[in-house]
Protein backbone atom coordinates (compact mmCIF):
# COMPACT_ATOMS: atom_id res chain seq x y z
CA UNK A 1 0.00 0.00 0.00
CA UNK A 2 2.48 2.65 1.04
CA UNK A 3 4.50 1.03 -1.76
CA UNK A 4 1.53 2.35 -4.15
CA UNK A 5 1.54 5.69 -2.45
CA UNK A 6 5.25 6.07 -3.12
CA UNK A 7 4.75 5.38 -6.63
CA UNK A 8 1.71 7.46 -7.49
CA UNK A 9 3.20 10.81 -5.51
CA UNK A 10 5.96 10.11 -7.94
CA UNK A 11 4.26 10.25 -10.85
CA UNK A 12 2.72 13.28 -10.24
CA UNK A 13 6.23 14.98 -9.44
CA UNK A 14 7.56 13.47 -12.68
CA UNK A 15 4.12 15.41 -14.99
CA UNK A 16 4.65 18.49 -12.63
CA UNK A 17 8.63 18.48 -13.58
CA UNK A 18 8.34 17.80 -17.40
CA UNK A 19 5.52 20.77 -17.67
CA UNK A 20 8.41 22.95 -15.95
CA UNK A 21 10.47 21.45 -18.18
CA UNK A 22 8.80 21.95 -21.59
CA UNK A 23 8.58 25.50 -21.38
CA UNK A 24 6.44 27.21 -23.89
CA UNK A 25 8.12 27.67 -27.61
CA UNK A 26 10.04 31.12 -27.94
CA UNK A 27 8.98 31.56 -31.14
CA UNK A 28 5.48 30.45 -31.49
CA UNK A 29 4.15 30.54 -27.91
CA UNK A 30 3.10 27.18 -27.66
CA UNK A 31 3.40 24.58 -24.83
CA UNK A 32 5.03 21.97 -27.57
CA UNK A 33 7.04 19.16 -26.60
CA UNK A 34 10.27 19.76 -28.28
CA UNK A 35 11.28 17.11 -30.58
CA UNK A 36 14.42 15.26 -31.89
CA UNK A 37 16.94 15.33 -29.28
CA UNK A 38 14.66 17.17 -27.40
CA UNK A 39 16.20 20.28 -29.87
CA UNK A 40 12.74 21.81 -32.49
CA UNK A 41 9.16 22.41 -31.07
CA UNK A 42 7.17 19.81 -32.49
CA UNK A 43 4.56 22.77 -33.69
CA UNK A 44 6.72 25.51 -35.52
CA UNK A 45 10.21 23.58 -35.74
CA UNK A 46 11.94 26.35 -33.95
CA UNK A 47 15.56 25.38 -32.88
CA UNK A 48 14.85 25.79 -29.00
CA UNK A 49 17.22 26.88 -25.97
CA UNK A 50 19.42 24.89 -23.90
CA UNK A 51 16.87 24.52 -20.77
CA UNK A 52 18.26 26.73 -17.38
CA UNK A 53 18.55 23.50 -15.16
CA UNK A 54 20.57 21.57 -17.57
CA UNK A 55 23.97 20.30 -16.71
CA UNK A 56 26.68 19.00 -18.93
CA UNK A 57 25.00 15.42 -18.40
CA UNK A 58 21.49 16.10 -19.42
CA UNK A 59 22.71 18.46 -21.90
CA UNK A 60 24.37 15.78 -23.93
CA UNK A 61 21.90 13.17 -22.85
CA UNK A 62 24.04 10.83 -20.77
CA UNK A 63 23.91 9.18 -17.65
CA UNK A 64 25.25 11.78 -14.50
CA UNK A 65 27.82 8.94 -13.43
CA UNK A 66 31.50 8.96 -13.33
CA UNK A 67 32.42 5.89 -15.12
CA UNK A 68 30.19 7.44 -17.97
CA UNK A 69 30.60 5.39 -21.90
CA UNK A 70 32.79 7.62 -23.91
CA UNK A 71 31.39 5.99 -27.08
CA UNK A 72 27.68 6.89 -26.42
CA UNK A 73 28.92 10.63 -25.17
CA UNK A 74 30.84 11.00 -29.17
CA UNK A 75 27.71 9.33 -30.24
CA UNK A 76 25.75 11.85 -28.48
CA UNK A 77 28.00 14.51 -29.70
CA UNK A 78 28.11 14.20 -33.12
CA UNK A 79 24.06 14.09 -33.35
CA UNK A 80 23.70 17.17 -31.54
CA UNK A 81 26.31 18.98 -33.38
CA UNK A 82 24.75 17.44 -36.70
CA UNK A 83 21.13 19.35 -35.78
CA UNK A 84 22.97 22.62 -34.15
CA UNK A 85 25.67 23.49 -36.39
CA UNK A 86 25.04 26.82 -36.97
CA UNK A 87 25.47 26.47 -41.32
CA UNK A 88 22.06 25.02 -41.24
CA UNK A 89 20.22 27.76 -39.64
CA UNK A 90 21.81 30.51 -42.13
CA UNK A 91 17.91 30.76 -43.57
CA UNK A 92 16.43 30.23 -40.48
CA UNK A 93 15.48 33.58 -38.17
CA UNK A 94 17.73 35.35 -36.55
CA UNK A 95 16.83 34.41 -33.04
CA UNK A 96 17.66 30.65 -34.03
CA UNK A 97 21.35 31.10 -35.86
CA UNK A 98 22.10 33.07 -32.42
CA UNK A 99 20.61 29.93 -30.31
CA UNK A 100 22.44 27.74 -32.06
CA UNK A 101 25.80 29.01 -32.02
CA UNK A 102 25.21 29.25 -28.28
CA UNK A 103 24.14 25.84 -28.05
CA UNK A 104 26.31 23.98 -30.23
CA UNK A 105 29.61 25.63 -28.63
CA UNK A 106 28.27 24.74 -25.12
CA UNK A 107 27.88 20.93 -26.15
CA UNK A 108 31.66 21.55 -27.45
CA UNK A 109 32.50 22.33 -24.00
CA UNK A 110 30.34 20.01 -21.98
CA UNK A 111 31.89 17.13 -24.61
CA UNK A 112 35.41 18.21 -23.86
CA UNK A 113 34.88 18.45 -19.99
CA UNK A 114 33.19 14.96 -19.99
CA UNK A 115 35.26 13.07 -22.05
CA UNK A 116 38.57 14.17 -20.02
CA UNK A 117 38.50 11.64 -17.04
CA UNK A 118 40.37 14.92 -14.89
CA UNK A 119 37.86 17.74 -16.05
CA UNK A 120 34.76 15.78 -15.66
CA UNK A 121 35.76 14.50 -12.07
CA UNK A 122 36.49 18.10 -11.43
CA UNK A 123 33.01 19.20 -12.94
CA UNK A 124 30.76 16.87 -11.01
CA UNK A 125 32.85 17.56 -7.91
CA UNK A 126 31.46 21.44 -8.69
CA UNK A 127 28.37 20.22 -9.06
CA UNK A 128 28.43 18.85 -5.87
CA UNK A 129 29.03 22.34 -4.39
CA UNK A 130 33.02 22.28 -4.38
CA UNK A 131 36.03 23.54 -5.92
CA UNK A 132 39.29 21.81 -6.72
CA UNK A 133 41.51 22.85 -3.83
CA UNK A 134 44.36 24.51 -5.60
CA UNK A 135 47.25 23.87 -3.28
CA UNK A 136 49.52 20.45 -2.53
CA UNK A 137 48.33 20.47 1.59
CA UNK A 138 46.64 17.21 0.40
CA UNK A 139 50.00 15.71 -0.72
CA UNK A 140 52.39 13.37 1.60
CA UNK A 141 55.90 13.31 1.40
CA UNK A 142 55.92 10.22 -0.24
CA UNK A 143 53.27 10.52 -3.15
CA UNK A 144 55.64 13.69 -4.05
CA UNK A 145 58.68 11.97 -4.18
CA UNK A 146 57.42 9.47 -6.59
CA UNK A 147 56.19 11.98 -8.60
CA UNK A 148 59.53 13.45 -9.05
CA UNK A 149 61.20 10.36 -9.35
CA UNK A 150 58.37 9.81 -12.43
CA UNK A 151 58.91 13.57 -13.59
CA UNK A 152 63.07 12.93 -14.32
CA UNK A 153 61.93 9.07 -15.52
CA UNK A 154 60.11 10.85 -18.30
CA UNK A 155 62.47 13.59 -18.95
CA UNK A 156 65.66 10.89 -19.45
CA UNK A 157 63.94 8.22 -21.54
CA UNK A 158 65.26 8.31 -24.73
CA UNK A 159 64.78 4.93 -26.64
CA UNK A 160 61.16 4.30 -28.00
CA UNK A 161 60.52 1.19 -25.80
CA UNK A 162 61.43 3.36 -22.73
CA UNK A 163 59.07 6.15 -23.51
CA UNK A 164 56.64 3.50 -24.43
CA UNK A 165 56.86 1.78 -21.10
CA UNK A 166 56.37 4.77 -19.04
CA UNK A 167 53.23 5.55 -20.84
CA UNK A 168 51.72 2.10 -20.67
CA UNK A 169 52.45 2.65 -16.61
CA UNK A 170 51.23 6.10 -16.76
CA UNK A 171 48.06 4.98 -18.16
CA UNK A 172 47.23 2.16 -16.14
CA UNK A 173 47.28 4.72 -13.09
CA UNK A 174 45.13 7.24 -14.51
CA UNK A 175 42.75 4.03 -15.09
CA UNK A 176 43.13 2.55 -11.87
CA UNK A 177 42.68 6.00 -10.37
CA UNK A 178 39.55 6.32 -12.54
CA UNK A 179 38.19 3.39 -10.83
CA UNK A 180 38.90 4.61 -7.01
CA UNK A 181 37.56 8.12 -8.26
CA UNK A 182 34.31 5.88 -9.64
CA UNK A 183 33.75 4.63 -6.06
CA UNK A 184 34.55 7.67 -4.29
CA UNK A 185 31.62 9.29 -6.19
CA UNK A 186 29.29 6.24 -6.05
CA UNK A 187 30.04 6.71 -1.88
CA UNK A 188 29.35 10.44 -1.57
CA UNK A 189 33.12 10.86 -0.21
CA UNK A 190 34.06 14.12 -1.58
CA UNK A 191 36.97 14.39 1.01
CA UNK A 192 38.70 11.18 -0.95
CA UNK A 193 37.37 12.74 -4.60
CA UNK A 194 39.38 15.20 -3.73
CA UNK A 195 42.49 13.43 -2.86
CA UNK A 196 41.89 11.19 -5.69
CA UNK A 197 41.61 14.00 -8.53
CA UNK A 198 45.02 15.75 -6.70
CA UNK A 199 46.23 12.18 -7.59
CA UNK A 200 45.32 12.80 -10.89
CA UNK A 201 46.37 16.05 -11.46
CA UNK A 202 49.68 14.90 -11.31
CA UNK A 203 49.50 11.54 -13.89
CA UNK A 204 47.71 13.50 -16.32
CA UNK A 205 50.79 16.34 -16.27
CA UNK A 206 52.94 13.09 -16.49
CA UNK A 207 50.36 11.65 -19.38
CA UNK A 208 50.64 15.37 -21.33
CA UNK A 209 54.47 15.19 -20.95
CA UNK A 210 54.85 11.33 -21.80
CA UNK A 211 52.73 12.28 -25.35
CA UNK A 212 54.86 14.98 -26.37
CA UNK A 213 57.83 13.46 -25.74
CA UNK A 214 56.23 10.48 -28.11
CA UNK A 215 54.99 13.06 -30.47
CA UNK A 216 58.60 14.34 -30.18
CA UNK A 217 60.21 11.14 -31.41
CA UNK A 218 57.79 10.61 -33.77
CA UNK A 219 56.67 7.70 -32.50
CA UNK A 220 53.96 5.75 -34.95
CA UNK A 221 51.23 4.05 -32.17
ZN1 LIG B 1 7.16 26.63 -31.66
Amino acid sequence: MNFLRILSNHSVKLSLYQQIRFSSCWSCGKDAKPLVANLFCSNCNALQNPKKDDNYFTLMGVKETYDLDENELAKKYKELQKYLHPDKFANRQKEELEISEKYSSLVNDAYKTLLEPLARGIYMLRLRGKDMPENTELFDQEFLMKIMEKNEEVESAETEEEIMKLNKENKAMIKDLQKQLSRAFFDGDLKRVEKLLSYMKYYTSIDNQIQAAIRHKGIIR
